[in-house]
C-alpha cells in the first residue's frame, strides 16, 4: 500500500517473529546493482530517520531504477556492479531504517530520478502497470493475528510479541490487553469488545470510533486485571459484527516452576 507524501509501495510481512523466519526480497528485473548500503540495526518499531538502511538499488535496460529498502542487516547477497537477473534473491525483509514493522519499500525511478508508479489503477491512470502480472489492491477488512499481553500497549513491544500469553495472575498483573492486528479497518468504524466473566455475565463493554488509516493496525481494549478465577471470553465487534473472540485464564498465583 502506499499513501501520500510517500514515493515507493510498502509491503508489509506479519510480524517481526515471520521477519526472523527469512522472507526473501526478489529482483523485479534484470539488473546492475548500483547503489548499496548494509550494516545498519534492523528492528526499528519508529520512524527515527535513517532512510531505507539496508538497501539495494538497480538499474534495468530502460533506464529505470528499482531501490529495495528496509533489509536486514548483513542479508545482502550481491554486491555493487553485480548483475542480476528477474526473480534473483536480493536479501531478506527487514525494518531497518525509517521502518515502523518489518516490510519493503519498494520504488521506482525513471533515468530523471523521477518517481514512477508501477501500478496502473484509478490513482495512476498515465501509464500501462510495469508489473507481468499485476496483483488486485487488497481493500479487505480481515483479522491478520490475536492475542493477549500483560501491559497497555506500547507499539514497540506489541510489535515484537513481548509477554504474549493468555494466563493471567490476579497478584502479578495489573491489566490484560486483547490486542488484534488488523488489515482495512476503515476510519470511522466503531469497534467495540465485551469482556465475559467465567460464569458468563457481561464484565464490562469498551467501545470507541476509530480514527486512524493505516491498512495494518493494532487495535487494544484492555481491562483491569479481574480478581474472578476462571476462564474469561472477550468478543470484538466492528460496526456491531462480531469479528473474532478470545479466551484467557486468571489465575490467584504465579507458580513458582513458570
Ligand atoms: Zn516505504
Amino acid at each position: 500500500m502506499t499513501y501520500d507524501g510517500h514515493t515507493g509501495t510498502d509491503i508489509s510481512i506479519r510480524s517481526f517473529k515471520t521477519m526472523d523466519s527469512g522472507v526473501y526480497i526478489y529482483a523485479a528485473a534484470d539488473g546492475k546493482v548500483v547503489r548499496w548500503h548494509d550494516g545498519e540495526f534492523d528492528r526499528s518499531t519508529e520512524w527515527k530517520g535513517g532512510g531505507l538502511g539496508n538497501f539495494i538499488g538497480l538499474i534495468h535496460q530502460d533506464s529505470l531504477f528499482t531501490f529495495y529498502g528496509h533489509m536486514v542487516k548483513h542479508s545482502l547477497l550481491v554486491k555493487m556492479g553485480d548483475y542480476v537477473k528477474a526473480g534473483q534473491v536480493l536479501g531478506k525483509v527487514g525494518s531497518s531504517g525509517n521502518s515502523k514493522v518489518p516490510h519493503l519499500h519498494f520504488e521506482v525511478r525513471d533515468k530523471y530520478k523521477r518517481v514512477i508508479d508501477p501500478f496502473s489503477g484509478d490513482c495512476q491512470k498515465v501509464t500501462p502497470s510495469l508489473w507481468i502480472s499485476q496483483p488486485p489492491y487488497d481493500l479487505r477488512f480481515y483479522l491478520i493475528e490475536q492475542g493477549f499481553i500483560p501491559y497497555r500497549a506500547g507499539f514497540d513491544l506489541l510489535k515484537e510479541r513481548y509477554g504474549v500469553r493468555d494466563t493471567f495472575y490476579t497478584d502479578v498483573d495489573s491489566v490484560i490487553t486483547f490486542w488484534l492486528h488488523i488489515h482495512g479497518l476503515q476510519m470511522g468504524k466503531i469497534i467495540r469488545a465485551d469482556w465475559y466473566e467465567p460464569n458468563g455475565k457481561l464484565h464490562c463493554s469498551y467501545s470507541l470510533r476509530w480514527k486512524r488509516v493505516w491498512w495494518r493496525d493494532f487495535a487494544t481494549p484492555y481491562i483491569k486485571m479481574p480478581d474472578k478465577i476462571g476462564k474469561w471470553t472477550v468478543k470484538f465487534y466492528v460496526d456491531g459484527d462480531l469479528i473474532t473472540s478470545g479466551n484467557f485464564c486468571v489465575m490467584r498465583r504465579k507458580q513458582q516452576t513458570d
